[in-house]
């Protein structure tokens, strides 16, 4: 990373983080008229963003996130529209079998509370129209849930495009530049990285798994923990699978792919080591996830697994991410921590992190997603500040 010039070094906003959040706030803030810089302290998309699973839904989704949820899919279907890139996006249904009526009955309580809402995107469905959704589901599986108009996309190409938008729309993107600090100078935001310090009139912390740190600097508390989701998939299979399919007694992400493999996580982690970027795989618990698979769909029984990973994701104690203005430091924002479910939610939350950053408000409901619902010690940051 060369700097040249003092221009090149100030900007209006510093986004920490080259995830699908940092480049999609990025992307939005300059089309906002913003200037940005987007630091990454290895290359884009490299964590998170790159690795997930594509679930594109907003099925199951907790209440308070839902409003963020349908926004980020009114831009999922014209994608291309915003980063002149399909991402891959394929429409699809979410459906989550219920194996029991006990649960299929847990399933009709979260329809009722959603509609008492009035929210409709989920439904449920019975035996008879939950198998033409999915021929090859198990007899005992007795019933669903569904969003039918979610879907799923490709996160490389999907966060790669937005990092290609917004540098075609004037956003410095700085790879393999770690912010090693983060502070006030009087009413601006200072990054210091390499030596170089940038200036900014706003700073947002995008830095997913690694975003305490960043948060602390600013001045605020932020109970993040690294976690490791590990994906598995299978050689090719005739297409038997066009929905995405999760358990409700237990954890499964399922999709087939157009080319006939299968796509399988949502079990148990393995063990991030975010310090130096290492995941390890936990062989005897990803066997829980296969053997959910094949439960739930008998011909999987005999598949092949080809190739298993791991990536690195923020992890928030109560699993709803933090996005809002920093606590107590003026000019300061945070979205991070988006707790194995952030993919989906990156188109939408760019946009109203941008709204918030350029105009000081947003319509989007993200009180829920504050940072102050944990505690905060305002005398330290107060001192870290001054
Ligand atoms: C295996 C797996 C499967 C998943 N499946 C789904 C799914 O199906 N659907 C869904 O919606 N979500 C899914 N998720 C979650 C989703 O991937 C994340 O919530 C989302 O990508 C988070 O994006 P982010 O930009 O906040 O974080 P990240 O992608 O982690 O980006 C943060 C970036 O900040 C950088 N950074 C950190 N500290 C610094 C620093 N000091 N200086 C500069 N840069 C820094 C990091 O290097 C990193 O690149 C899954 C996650 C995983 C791991």
């Amino acid at each position: 990373m060369v700097a040249t010039s003092t221009r090149q070094m100030t900007a209006d906003l510093l986004v920490i983080g080259g995830g699908i959040h940092g480049c999609s706030a990025a992307l939005h803030a300059a089309l906002r008229g913003l200037r940005v810089i987007v630091f990454e302290k290895d290359t884009v998309a490299r964590h998170a963003s790159g690795v997930n699973a594509g679930g594109v839904r907003k099925l199951g989704r907790h209440i308070a996130e839902i409003p963020l949820s349908l926004h980020s899919m009114s831009i999922w279907r014209h994608i291309a529209d915003l980063v002149d890139d399909d991402c891959g996006f394929q429409p699809a249904p979410q459906i989550k079998v219920a194996e029991t009526e006990a649960e299929l009955e847990t399933l009709r309580r979260r329809v009722a509370e959603l509609n008492g809402l009035g929210y409709t995107h989920e439904r449920i469905l019975d035996r008879q129209t939950m198998r033409e959704h999915l021929p090859g589901v198990a007899e005992h599986c007795v019933g669903a849930i569904a969003s039918l108009d979610d879907g799923f996309a490709q996160p490389y190409q999907t966060t790669f495009a937005f990092q290609r938008k917004a540098q075609k729309t004037g956003v410095r993107v700085l790879e393999n530049t770690p912010v090693e600090r983060v502070f006030k100078s009087g009413k601006d935001w200072k990054v210091s990285t390499g030596g170089q310090e940038f200036t900014g009139r706003f700073v947002l912390n995008c830095a997913g798994a690694w975003g305490g740190e960043i948060a602390r600097q600013i001045g605020d508390h932020a109970p993040v923990r690294a976690y490791a989701p590990m994906m598995i998939v299978t050689e090719r299979l005739r297409p038997f699978c066009t929905a995405v399919v999760g358990a409700t007694g237990r954890p499964l992400s399922f999709k087939q792919m157009p080319n006939g493999t299968v796509v399988i996580g949502g079990g148990r982690p393995g063990v991030p080591e975010p310090a130096s970027n290492r995941t390890h795989m936990q062989m005897a618990e990803l066997r829980h996830s296969a053997q959910t698979a094949m439960d739930i769909f008998p011909v999987m029984r005999a598949a092949q697994i080809v190739r298993s990973w791991a990536g690195i994701e923020g992890l928030m104690p109560d699993g709803i991410p933090i996005i809002g203005p920093a606590a107590h430091a003026q000019g300061a924002f945070h979205a991070f921590g988006f707790s194995a479910h952030g993919f989906q939610l990156g188109p939408g939350v760019g946009d109203v992190m941008a709204e918030l950053i350029a105009t000081g408000r947003t319509q989007a409901p993200i009180t829920p997603f504050s940072i102050e619902r944990f505690p905060q010690n305002p005398t330290r940051a107060h001192k870290e500040l001054s």
